[in-house]
């Protein structure tokens, strides 16, 4: 099928770091390699030595990440090059790691996104569920939102790019990109594409 981007021109050049220390990353991963990207993993600093183009933040715990971030010591480098235009995929947990504002959680992460997000929006128990809403440029794309987030605020510098009953569950703000739910748990390849745009300039 025919990609509606042209990042796929350099695509074989182009190398994706995934933050591997807990939570979905592997799935991430594997829809890179279907796209044909190459995959880094960063685990511990030394990581950060290596060449890539983007860095994808997965779901899972946002505390856990969250505090490993600073226990490995890679929160300050990570957040100078997200702030200096590193382009940056956060999914879920990882839409949480990258909000400036938590409403019902006291902790802020790495912060780079002017967004305020609510934890468990959906409720703890309850909040998984799987749906199709429209993606902005995109079309309609699957979403499986699992104990998810959304997003309740953002700045003049956000675009909103999905929202689900008048919630916020997909923006960008410059090379940051952030979905509440899990493009990596679903089949279509679109926002992990899309990303790649993003990269590719
Ligand atoms: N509820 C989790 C958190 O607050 C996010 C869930 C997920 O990433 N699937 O970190």
């Amino acid at each position: 099928m025919k990609s509606k981007f042209s990042w796929q021109k350099g695509a074989n050049k182009m190398t994706i770091a995934v933050l591997a220390l807990q939570g979905a990353f592997l799935e991430h991963e594997k829809m890179l390699h279907r796209l044909g990207i190459s995959t880094i993993e960063i685990r511990q600093k030394k990581d950060l030595s290596q060449p890539f183009d983007g860095l994808i933040i997965p779901g899972g715990e946002s505390t856990v990440q969250g505090k490993l971030l600073h226990d490995l010591d890679l929160y300050d480098e990570l957040k100078r090059r997200i702030e200096n235009g590193l382009p940056t995929f956060g999914t879920c947990a990882g839409m949480i790691l990258l909000a400036s504002n938590i409403e019902n959680d006291d902790s802020k992460h790495l912060g780079t996104m002017h967004i305020t997000v609510t934890r468990n929006a959906y409720g703890r128990q309850l909040g998984s569920f799987h749906t199709e809403s429209m993606f902005h440029g995109v079309g309609k794309i699957p979403m499986t939102f699992i104990r998810a987030p959304y997003i309740t605020q953002v700045s003049d510098d956000v675009t909103v790019l999905a929202t689900i009953d008048g919630n916020i569950v997909a923006a960008r703000q410059g090379n940051q990109l952030v979905t509440a739910f899990h493009p990596e748990l679903d089949n279509a390849t679109d926002v992990h594409e899309y990303f790649c745009k993003i990269i590719g300039g």
